[in-house]
This record gives structure tokens, sequence and C-alpha cells, in this order.
């Protein structure tokens, strides 16, 4: 376990652990858990950062709930471009179900209200959110995060599923962009 990492020529130094964000993980779940236990549940990825925080989160939450993707797309490089791209594969059945749309990263609020308001028109009975990360000082758009894994200062991070012009998802821990 690097505590850096070279991107694209860019220094990027260890964060969050994969020990950490695996513990931090288990008590979001057990909260989850708690909260939505007897309700029917569908989960909600937003691709693709998403996936990797998905799987961990759906294993920790153990309420066997039907998993569906949307493509949400803003960023290029390390810099958002304002517009965000929603598609969906499917037309999904949501109708009165308890809907938790889990994302990697909240920046200025842009992608995650987008996805909220796109999925609002398949009825949902609640429509909840997940964040791993969440950038307070960044956000713009105040959609509500009901479960929040970790608040950040508003810096560049890749790792476990978060990229660099695709580069890094793979990497079990967080790390920072060094200035
Ligand atoms: P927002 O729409 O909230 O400004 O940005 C959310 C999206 O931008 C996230 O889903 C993610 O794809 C991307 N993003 C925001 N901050 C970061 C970051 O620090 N690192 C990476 N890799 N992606 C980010
Ligand atoms: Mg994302």
């Amino acid at each position: 376990m690097a505590s850096s990492v070279v991107i694209q020529g860019k220094t990027f130094e260890r964060f969050l652990s994969e020990g950490e964000i695996q513990a931090r993980l288990q008590e979001v779940a057990v909260q989850i858990r708690a909260m939505h236990q007897e309700e029917d549940v569908v989960f909600i990825v937003i691709l693709k950062g998403s996936l990797f925080v998905a799987a961990d989160l759906m294993r920790a939450c153990q309420l066997d709930t039907p998993l569906e993707v949307v493509r949400a797309r803003s960023y290029q490089g390390m810099k958002s471009t304002g517009v965000v791209e929603i598609t969906m594969t499917d037309t999904l059945s949501l109708k009165g179900k308890t809907v938790i749309i889990i994302e990697d990263i909240v920046e200025t609020g842009r992608t995650l209200q987008a996805v909220h308001h796109h999925l609002k028109q398949f009825e949902p009975g609640h429509l909840k959110t997940f964040s791993l990360l969440r950038k307070p000082k960044a956000l713009i758009n105040p959609v509500p995060i009901d479960y929040v894994g970790f608040d950040i200062d508003s810096e560049f991070v890749v790792g476990y599923g978060l990229d660099f012009d695709e580069k890094g998802r793979e990497l079990k821990d967080i790390y920072r962009l060094r200035e």
C-alpha cells in the first residue's frame, strides 16, 4: 500500500485507507438497515465511479435489494463541465419504493441533484441519497444527502472507483492531489 502514487505525471498522496473506508461503510450500513429494513428498497448506482462503493455498501447493508444503474457525466479531467448528462439503460419500476441513490463524491451537488430530479418522475415512495465523500465548501446545489461517508476539503481525489481521466479507479485507498 503505497503512501503516494503518480498518475499522468501528477502526484497523489494517501488520504483515506481501505480500512478506514470499510469501517465507515459498516457504520453507515447499520444506519441504513435501521432506517429502511422494513421497506422495499432499490439501490441506484451512479456510474461509473460509484461502482466500487456500491458493491461494498450493498454487501454491508445486507438488505438483499435490487440494484439499478444510471450514468451521469459532468467531469472532464479534473474539472466539472457544469452540464450533467444522464443516461439510463432501463425503464425502472420504482413506484412506491425506497430508492437510495449511491454516489461516490458530491462536489457542487449538480450531478446528484440532476439524478435526484430525474428519478422523481418514476414516483418512488422515498428518494434517499448516499455519498461516500462530500466537499461541503464546494456545494452549490443543496441537494439533501441523507447518508455521508466523509466530509473532505475541496481537493481532487482518486482511488476506490474515483478516476483521473480513467486512471486510478482500481486503487483500494483514496488519494488526494499533492499541490
Ligand atoms: P458535482 O456534480 O457534485 O460537482 O460532481 C460530482 C461528480 O464529479 C462526481 O460524481 C465525480 O464523478 C466527479 N468528481 C467530483 N469531485 C471529484 C474528485 O475529487 N475526484 C474525482 N475523481 N471525481 C470527482
Ligand atoms: Mg460520480
